[in-house]
């Protein structure tokens, strides 16, 4: 029987140069003609395979229909808008911090012509792109003198082979960890070609740690925020302002690499105590690393803050040049930084912030609204239940914010069934799925959006 269905099946040739598929030739090209109707046959073969008793036609329009709608299917980019329902508000694969509207429009307004973006305008020379956005961050932080590059391990790494190449990088035990993907704080001070001095233990480092392993190699006292990772109970570290005291009575660098850096003292929920980094310059640091997708809320960026001999040093790194920072994403930048300048009100302007600071009653309100309307989809139930936020992207790991989420069950549908449906909806809906739970935050859910998540949940009928 199943012989004789593989017997069947067209020769791929045959197929193609028959009418329907003369006609999709016409309309797309051969080779995306081919390889759909390849991908039908494989599939086909499997459903034999498996059973399958009947073949298709695969000579009527209706297959036409079929293929024509794969090939429009394969055309889509593959990078596109996704919902965020997971609660996780700087979520790294999910392209971390939305932009406020007054960033996107000063990209767009950047992209869409030509721009001084390393013009003199008053004198016709060249000027540095650096010069737009260096003064802002002056003002903003406290410090001397900055820099942006590519992103934050590119200040890292730019930082630290500038000045402290072949000397001593002094660093907690503590503080030896991996960041996401491929940024581990060892592997980057030997890629910039410095010999790093481990101090201490992995809980307790003591100021006395670093003052005893010193020499006249000693070049940069680093301190690292441990990002995705804490330890929590028997610990002890140094303060900021010890390591810069020790640093400066040595005359040595201290440099602190915040990551998810703030410049708000954190925020009016008080759900995430973050050193801003305000405060690292004020308690002495040299130079301060931070990412500009994070807490920040704005493009990818990697900041450098510090004294201005040190930035000159580093701006006159020939590896500048490999790791500077596009011109969308500083328009993007510059436009996020000047919503903090007074009076305005960063937490109600920035999408991140406005996230964090979002009342548990007012996404009471919007989880019940579209539990509402949720519940109108035949076969659908949930309910909405006391949880938390997180706040995500190195931000403190153990931050929790308390929120209301939505656990809804469909049908006789796993929780992980459902969450692949949602994700391959269009646009995708990324939802949280614990012990067995389809999850919805509606904290990091765009309010536009909203009706998208009902039609994401609408497609699960058919
Ligand atoms: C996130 C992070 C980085 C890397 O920042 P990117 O902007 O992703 O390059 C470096 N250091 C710390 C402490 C971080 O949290």
């Amino acid at each position: 029987m199943s012989e004789e269905l593989f017997k069947r099946l067209p020769a791929i040739d045959k197929w193609l140069n028959s009418e329907i598929g003369t006609t999709l030739i016409a309309e797309f090209s051969r080779n995306e003609v081919s390889e759909v109707m390849r991908q039908h046959l494989i599939e086909v073969r499997d459903g034999i395979d498996n059973g399958l008793d009947e073949l298709p036609d695969f000579y009527s329009p209706q297959y036409a229909a079929l293929i024509r709608v794969d090939i429009l299917r394969r055309r889509l980019p593959s990078f596109c808008k996704v919902i965020n329902a997971t609660g996780i508000i700087i979520h790294t694969n999910l392209g971390r911090a939305p932009l406020a509207e007054e960033a996107i429009e000063a990209i767009s307004r950047v992209a869409r012509g030509y721009s001084n973006l390393e013009m003199d305008l008053s004198s016709g020379q060249r000027g540095s792109r650096y010069r737009h956005v260096e003064s802002l961050l002056c003002q903003l932080t406290g410090s001397e003198a900055a820099l942006v590059v590519n992103n934050c391990a590119a200040a890292v790494i730019l930082s630290l082979s500038t000045l402290a190449a072949h000397r001593e990088v002094i660093v907690s035990r503590g503080e030896l960890v991996e960041i996401g993907g491929s940024f581990r704080i060892p592997d980057i001070i030997k890629k910039s070609e410095c010999r790093m001095v481990e101090v201490g233990t992995t809980n307790k480092t003591r100021i006395s740690d670093y003052a005893s392993a010193l020499s006249s190699d000693s070049r940069v006292l680093l301190s690292v925020h441990p990002s995705n990772y804490k330890i929590i109970g028997f610990s002890e570290k140094a303060t900021s302002r010890e390591l810069a005291d020790l640093s400066h009575q040595n005359e040595l660098i201290f440099m602190q690499d915040l990551g998810s850096g703030t410049l708000v003292d954190m925020c009016a929920s008080d759900s995430i105590a973050e050193q801003s980094v305000k405060k690292s310059i004020a308690d002495g640091a040299d130079i301060v690393t931070f990412s500009g997708d994070k807490l920040l809320g704005g493009p990818q960026s990697g900041i450098i803050l510090g004294r201005s001999t040190l930035i000159d040093a580093i701006k006159n790194n020939p590896l500048l040049r490999g790791f500077r920072i596009d011109k969308l994403s500083l328009a993007a930048l510059v436009a996020t930084l000047r919503l903090y300048i007074p009076p305005n009100n960063p937490a109600e302007r920035v999408p991140v912030l406005r996230m964090i600071n979002e009342d548990v009653r007012i996404i009471d309100r919007r989880a019940r609204n579209l539990l509402r309307q949720l519940k109108k989809i035949p076969g659908l139930s949930g309910s909405v239940v006391s949880d938390v936020s997180y706040g995500g992207g190195g931000v403190l790991p153990m931050t929790e914010i308390p929120t209301k989420v939505l656990h809804i069950e469909f049908a006789n549908l796993g929780a992980g069934q459902l969450a692949r449906i949602l994700r391959e909806s269009d646009p995708p809906l990324v939802a949280r799925v614990n012990k067995g739970k389809l999850i919805i935050d509606p904290r990091t859910i765009l309010s536009e959006d909203t009706n998208d998540v009902v039609r994401a949940f609408r497609q699960i009928v058919r």
